[in-house]
């Protein structure tokens, strides 16, 4: 079986060391020693200042809304993973979708003004599939329409924009650390902001909002995570390197061994290192799109359809008019792509998608 993505798994001796030490230390959650040396390894290899390590990416949306103090409208795209929209509703916010640039997958810049009214707080964009959103043109309206930005940057561990990690962006930024991500601790995620206010309030949120055992400084949640994650954390970070390195010499394998396939790649945005985190294509038509899913699964191999359907088609949003995205969430499919997938497998992932895209 062959599933569009598998979790990178460390040597196994690595993680029993680091569960010694915490079955030594008895200390398993709340901020602990694996947790605070995983933020400290973090900040090293990404660059960064400031980040918190939390339980989810999910958790890091809805800290982010809440400490930003969002209220009313959020701009966001439609074309994303579901926690990307849930999370604004979950915070009591209405999103308001913003169709995306055919070519990149990401919001497109152009029609946002159009959506601004005087509801609006913020600008919520994913930079989907590990491709930076146009990063410049959205500052520029953010500044201009005193509007606050989030970046769902879920799929960006190791991205860059103009030579700097793709998460100092914004006014927050958030990541995934879940195990279908490219760098994972089980489940986990971060919140990244240059503001030492913000991260402080985020700080507080995360523990309940506690500030000492006794007092309470605002309003929190069960942000934390644990020890064990923390471990698996460290133990993956200490590969990604190779982790990187081999999604991208499986890219351009598929690059060359699908060349003649009739389908076409999201383009990657000027000036974005991108990290290989995912490979999607987008077939012609979704009927095309549905025979070739099949068509693999029949063969044993399962593709994902993200992200379908289109997130303003959810049914506790409002209906919207983003044609673009409905359009492309319906034709495109993400190959599998994990550090164990083997020449072989991807060379027959090819074969069965040339034979049932190109000579039907
Ligand atoms: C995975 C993902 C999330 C949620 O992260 P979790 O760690 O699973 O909560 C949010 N946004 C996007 C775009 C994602 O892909």
């Amino acid at each position: 079986m062959i599933p569009v993505t598998k979790p990178y798994l460390p040597p196994l001796e690595k993680y029993q060391q680091y569960i010694s030490g915490i079955y030594q230390r008895h200390w398993l959650t709340n901020n602990g020693p694996l947790v605070n040396e995983f933020e400290l390894r973090l900040k090293e290899y990404l660059g960064l200042d400031h980040l918190l390590y939390v339980s989810n990416g999910t958790i890091a949306l809805q800290l982010a809304i809440k400490a930003l103090d969002l209220k009313g409208e959020i701009i966001t795209t439609p074309f994303s993973y579901v926690a990307t929209t849930s999370s604004i509703v979950w915070e009591g916010c209405t999103p308001v979708f913003v169709d995306i640039d055919e070519h990149t997958l990401n919001i497109d810049p152009t029609k946002i003004e159009t959506a601004i009214t005087d509801k609006t707080s913020a600008i919520l964009a994913t930079h989907c599939f590990g491709n930076a959103c146009d990063i410049d043109a959205i500052d520029t309206i953010a500044n201009k329409h005193n509007l606050k930005v989030i970046y769902d940057a879920a799929h960006c561990f190791g991205t860059k924009y103009k030579d700097k990690s793709i998460f100092e962006y914004g006014d927050v930024s958030i990541t995934s650390l879940h195990a279908t991500k490219l760098m994972h601790s089980v489940e986990g995620g971060l919140v990244i902001t240059k503001k030492p206010e913000l991260l402080k309030r985020m700080a507080y949120m995360r523990n309940f909002g506690h500030d000492g055992p006794e007092k309470f400084n605002g309003v929190g949640i069960n942000g934390k995570n644990s020890e064990f994650h923390a471990a698996m954390g460290l133990c993956v970070l200490d590969d990604i390197s190779l982790i990187i390195a081999k999604r991208k010499s499986q890219a351009s394998y598929y690059d060359k061994t699908l060349e003649n396939l009739i389908v076409r790649k999201p383009k990657i945005q000027e000036n974005c290192n991108f990290n290989f985190a995912y490979y999607p294509i987008i077939f012609n038509d979704e009927e095309t799109c549905i025979r070739s899913k099949k068509e693999l699964e029949i063969n044993e191999i399962f593709p994902r359809r993200y992200f379908y359907p289109s997130l303003s088609s959810l049914d506790y949003v409002e209906k919207s008019n983003t044609k673009v995205s409905d359009k492309i969430s319906r034709k495109i499919l993400c190959l599998p792509l994990y550090y164990t997938l083997s020449r072989e497998e991807q060379d027959m992932i090819s074969r069965i998608l040339l034979r049932s895209v190109n000579y039907k």
